[in-house]
């Protein structure tokens, strides 16, 4: 399959940063090397390039009944915690979570979920997890949020991935007892990209510590946490007779002289985050709390977000679930215009809409999750970060839609509604809270680049040496000819009707064929646009982002109507027929149908759009050449 040439034995630069500022260069070298470079093409990344191999993907997972035993047993404790003592919108009102509920929370062991059990955690799989994250996310995002942010990105998973023997023995047992952490990469100037970074950590002269100074924003868990995974500079380092920039992740213990939270954050949802500001005054860092190694800071940060990233839209399942049940249940109950609001289509739509799409988002998820599970070192990026992109947007929606369902009730407050005698059904809060999940752990506008550049990378090793500038012409003549060769090949197979259509017929789909026949066919289609895109725009593609973006989100469509055929071959063959459900099929088909009108439009916006004159607008806008349509307003800016 994976039929690319050989990458040129030094491979040098695969992306031409000599036309790039000096602030966009920085920030595309240190990403760069950071990237894990697979060559092994994982399902979702060989779609881009026109493949369809079922076999990697198919059959849909099932959980062992082990691994599901150990799983119910946990989660039947959490949800009891969850129904009998956390009150989430109490905690929404009073900012606070409960310290009983905090500490019942570590008896129960939910904040060492992966934690091995040889380091005193429960040792459960991925799947475990995510739906851990699916129990807590439709009850109270606030909790989810102090769990996931602890082992997600604090410091159970990048140690469990990079710690060392001893690190792991002197860290894991604390966290997963409870002793909440947390991770802090963000600065006031360090948004979404890492190489303004100014926290910087000294070697001592004699070899032993880093001295840590700089100030991190927004680090949630950081006003209650124990121990911390910092992000800092440390001295460049010369490679290729070039300085390197260099960024290190420490292990910080909040206790040590030099720590201090300078101020608690506080936003439109999430009442609860124990977020804040943090100041490093000359910290003495052993160097053995090093994670990785000196200068792999980035690559830390990557890689723990890679499987990270699966509990976000794991919790959005979650949430999405109960906004289902709600909007259910009122569609149902409420009476206007002679019927229930249910019957109305404007509704029904809504309806059908939310229940496809989680049907969608759970199916994506479990899918990458069962990677995971099956392999520690699996590459999931792709697959991550498509459910997070595909999900957090999803429930934005759903969210959106369950609020407009309930009308005016979905705009108040628990508190009102139970203080005038209604149900306290609290979507108001939901909203507020669920918004966040498109701009953390990945905006949307970085997953939708970050997907694309995975997406490009096999025609980068194929052919970006070939338009190199910064290399001798007789590498790039050389590359010119290799690629040549691969897409005199590559190309034309883009073209042929059948390719992936007999995978379908051997796995022998009741349900769902027609539409993986889709899948297949529109996998090639995808290929040869984005072969024409590169054609087209050369190098200067990478700044062409909002075409990039329709290519990356008609393939998260086509991972997620595979994930979903798959899945409904899956439950259409259960063990016990007493579980089959009749409808599914019809579940199916509506995903697969809403999906494909969205692929047609997104394929529509590459061949017409308006984005060059969208572009050149809004530089007008930005250098206020319309003043006037912000008068007759209170201005907070001039
Ligand atoms: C509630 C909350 C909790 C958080 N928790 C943590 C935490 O625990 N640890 C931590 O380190 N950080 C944390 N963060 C920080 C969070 O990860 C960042 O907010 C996020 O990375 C975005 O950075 P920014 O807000 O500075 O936005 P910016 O990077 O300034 O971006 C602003 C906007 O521009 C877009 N944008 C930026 N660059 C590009 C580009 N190249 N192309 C197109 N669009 C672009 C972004 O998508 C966004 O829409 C948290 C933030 C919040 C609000």
């Amino acid at each position: 399959m994976n039929n690319i040439p050989a990458p040129p034995e030094e491979p040098g630069p695969l992306i031409d940063t000599s036309e790039m500022s000096a602030g966009q260069r920085a920030a595309m070298e240190l990403t760069e090397a950071a990237r894990e470079s697979g060559d092994a093409r994982t399902f979702a990344g060989g779609m881009f390039m026109g493949e369809f191999n079922l076999s990697t993907v198919h059959p849909f997972p099932v959980q062992s009944a082990g691994d599901r035993d150990q799983g119910d047993a946990f989660l039947k404790q959490l949800e009891t915690l969850l129904r009998e003592k956390v009150d989430a919108d109490e905690i929404d009102r009073t900012g606070e979570i409960p310290r009983p509920v905090i500490d019942e929370l570590a008896r129960l062991g939910a904040f060492g979920i992966k934690v091995p059990t040889e380091y005193g955690g429960l040792g459960l799989s991925q799947t475990n997890y995510c739906r851990a994250a699916m129990l807590l996310g439709s009850w109270c995002g606030n909790l989810t949020a102090l769990i996931s942010a602890h082992q997600s990105i604090g410091v159970p998973q990048p140690l469990i991935l990079f710690g060392t023997e001893a690190q792991k023995q002197k860290y894991l047992p604390r966290v997963a007892r409870g002793e909440i952490s947390a991770f802090a990469l963000t600065e006031t100037n360090v948004g979404s990209d890492p190489a303004a970074m100014a926290t910087r950590a000294e070697p001592t002269p004699d070899g032993k510590y880093f001295i840590l100074n700089g100030e991190k924003l927004w680090c949630t868990n950081g006003t209650k946490a124990g121990v911390i995974v910092v992000m800092a500079k440390t001295p460049p380092k010369v490679v290729n007779g070039k300085s390197k920039d260099q960024i290190t992740a420490f292990i910080v213990e909040m206790d040590w002289a030099g720590v201090e939270v300078l101020h608690r954050c506080h936003f439109m949802g999430l009442k609860a985050l124990y977020n804040g500001v943090i100041r490093f005054t000359n910290v003495h860092v052993p160097c053995e709390n090093i994670l990785l190694a000196e200068g792999k800071g980035l690559r830390v940060a990557l890689t723990t977000l890679d499987t990270g990233r699966l509990t976000l839209p794991a919790a959005c399942v979650g949430a999405a679930k109960r906004c289902l049940n709600i909007s259910r249940a009122w569609a149902n109950e409420r009476k206007q215009w002679g019927a229930p609001i249910g019957k109305h289509a404007a509704i029904a739509d809504k309806l059908a809409r939310m229940a496809a799409d989680i049907f969608a988002m759970e199916s994506m998820t479990l899918l990458a999750a069962s990677r995971v599970d099956h392999d520690k070192h699996a590459d999931v990026r792709l697959e991550a970060a498509m459910c997070k992109l595909w999900a957090t947007e999803a429930t934005w929606r759903i969210v959106n839609d369950a609020v407009q369902i309930r009308g005016g009730r979905g705009y108040e407050t628990a508190a009102s509604l139970k203080a005038r005698g209604e149900p306290g059904i609290a979507l108001e809060r939901m909203l507020r809270d669920c918004r966040i999940n498109t701009i953390f752990e990945g905006s949307s506008e970085i997953m939708r680049l970050f997907i694309a550049r995975e997406m490009l990378d096999p025609h980068l090793k194929v052919s970006a040496a070939a338009l190199n500038s910064q290399l001798p012409l007789r590498r790039q003549l050389s590359a010119a000819t290799k690629a040549a060769i691969f897409y005199s090949t590559w190309y034309p197979k883009q073209w042929l009707p059948f390719a992936g259509q007999f995978q379908i017929s051997d796995f022998k789909f009741q349900i769902g064929a027609r539409h993986l026949r889709y899948v297949a066919r529109t996998n090639r289609r995808l290929a040869r646009a984005i072969f024409h895109a590169m054609l087209r725009h050369g190098p200067k593609l990478e700044r062409e982002q909002l075409l990039l973006g329709r290519f990356v989100d008609i393939g998260t469509e086509l991972f997620a109507m595979t994930a979903v055929c798959l899945r409904g071959k899956r439950l259409l063959n259960p063990v016990n027929s007493m579980d089959k459900n009749e409808d599914l099929p019809g579940l199916i088909d509506y995903f697969c149908n809403t999906a494909r009108l969205r692929i047609a439009q997104h394929f529509r916006g590459v061949r017409r759009n308006v984005d060059p004159t969208g572009y050149r607008l809004a530089q007008k806008v930005l250098a206020d050449r319309f003043e006037e349509l912000e008068s007759g307003i209170v201005q907070t800016s001039k």
